[in-house]
């Protein structure tokens, strides 16, 4: 298997804060799916059934990154999917973006967990962002900010990173992130490293959470910069050869006295803190891609039971075991996309205690039952399902890794859903 290593300098770049003239925006022909969610499914079904699915196994050797799928999903609009249809894009909105996600991944976990972290910026800076309290000056210079933002992905099919992580209980929401932005004239200066930086050397903005380098800095001081890719002083080290997910190319960031000019700001100050708590299902993204692992799962068990997987025609339905397990899996998986669809339907600003609570339980329920219903579909379809020619064993890979992502992981959804069903915020056991 292919590792990558070494460090990859990016080519020195002028930065400039002077904002492109304003022009009349291009026109696309995808546009014309804005609004239609179930055209867009269809956009995405079909690319996944003709393209992505016979791709996956060589990304997934190679552990390179799937430029063809972000080729075809440019030139289909689907970039622009949860970008303001005032703004040139398709204008999906959360609840439907899950439901849209976890069908790609039901063809490709790895473009589907990779392509999350891109749409959810004109997510988190659109549709959330508007429900958020920020002083007028700060909102009139988001929606400046984020037109351009915006326009990079309309325009030019520019791809967005969310690399937070740093290996500390930052992205678990303990601490202030170890990366530091510090306010020079006309922008701000990054240092820092982030871990687990998917579509690391594809992504031509790196959607970076770091915290303002000022005395007593707290998680409240959480600021969400674009930092484009080929900015100096960011590379790109160390190797990534994981078990799963080995198409998100997940390597290090590292960022030494990087300049971005104050327009790379996704978000005003305080406007991601305030998020976090007021808009938690922002968190509860990741898991589409497993939902859709889940399914892809049952669907591969069914057409192997029945003997329609090229190759190995055997049929094994007749045997009752089989049934029982195939039952079992459709139990799990409808019980699975029960809680997901309500979960992510009742995604809003200053959700109440019951719909907060349902998001972990549907997170941490999406995560473990995607490995669980792999296991079972290795177990029951027997020996030969786990060739590598075929899809099982990468799911089983790639869905064991859903329940370690931060911030809400398995554990942290149980410790969450522990303290906050018995205790109500600020109350404590002392007399
Ligand atoms: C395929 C893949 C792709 C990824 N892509 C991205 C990405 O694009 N962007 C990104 O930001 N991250 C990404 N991640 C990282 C992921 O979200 C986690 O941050 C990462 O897996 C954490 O690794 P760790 O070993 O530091 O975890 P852990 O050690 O589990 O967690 C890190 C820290 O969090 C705190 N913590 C963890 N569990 C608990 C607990 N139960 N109670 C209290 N504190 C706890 C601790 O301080 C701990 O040291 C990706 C991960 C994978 C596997």
């Amino acid at each position: 298997m292919a590792t990558a290593t070494g460090s990859l300098r990016k080519p020195a770049r002028k930065t400039t804060s002077k904002r492109p003239a304003k022009k009349k925006p291009k026109s696309f022909k995808w546009q014309k799916l804005a609004g239609k969610n179930d055209e867009i499914e269809q956009v995405i079904r079909t690319l996944g059934q003709k393209k992505f699915v016979g791709r996956a196994q060589r990304y997934d050797e190679e552990a390179s990154f799937p430029f063809e799928n972000y080729d075809d999903m440019r030139r289909a609009g689907i970039l622009a999917m949860t970008v303001p249809k005032s703004l040139g894009g398709l204008g999906v909105q959360y609840a439907d973006y899950a439901l849209l996600a976890a069908e790609m991944g039901r063809w490709c976990g790895a473009t589907a967990l990779t392509f999350n972290m891109h749409a959810c910026t004109p997510l988190w800076t659109g549709h959330i962002a508007d429900d958020l309290d920020m002083p007028a000056a700060d909102r009139k210079q988001h929606k400046k900010n984020r037109e351009l933002h915006f326009s990079r992905i309309v325009e030019k099919g520019a791809i967005f990173a969310q690399p937070f992580s740093e290996g500390s209980s930052a992205a678990a929401g303990k601490a202030p992130f170890g990366t530091s932005a510090a306010k020079v004239d006309g922008g701000w200066v990054l240092n820092g490293k982030k871990i687990f930086a998917s579509l690391s050397g594809a992504a031509t903005y790196y959607g970076v959470l770091c915290t303002e380098d000022k005395p007593d800095a707290s998680v409240r001081d959480t600021l969400f910069m674009a930092v484009p890719a080929d900015s100096e002083g960011l590379s790109i080290v160390g190797p990534w050869d994981p078990v799963g997910m080995r198409a998100t190319v997940s390597r290090t960031l590292v960022m030494e006295d990087v300049f971005i000019p104050d327009e790379q700001m996704l978000l005003p100050r305080g406007v991601y803190y305030q998020a976090a708590r007021r808009w938690p299902h922002m968190f509860l993204t990741l898991c589409p891609t497993y939902m859709g692992l889940a399914q892809a799962a049952y669907d591969f068990t069914v057409a192997y039971l029945r003997g329609d997987i090229e190759g190995i025609p055997v049929k094994r339905r007749m045997y009752p075991t089989k049934q029982i397990t195939v039952a079992d899996m459709w139990i799990k998986l409808q019980q699975t996309w029960a809680l997901f669809k309500q979960a992510t339907g009742e995604a809003r600003v200053d959700p109440s205690k019951d719909d907060r609570l349902r998001a972990y339980a549907a997170q941490y329920a999406v995560m473990e039952n995607a490995n669980e219903m792999c296991r079972l579909a290795i177990r029951t379809c027997g020996g030969q399902s786990m060739l590598k020619s075929l899809p099982l064993e990468r799911l089983y890979r790639d869905s064991r890794l859903g329940s370690l992502m931060l911030p809400w992981t398995a554990e942290l959804c149980l410790d969450r859903l522990g303290r906050e069903t018995l205790y109500e915020p600020g109350e404590t056991d002392d007399a």
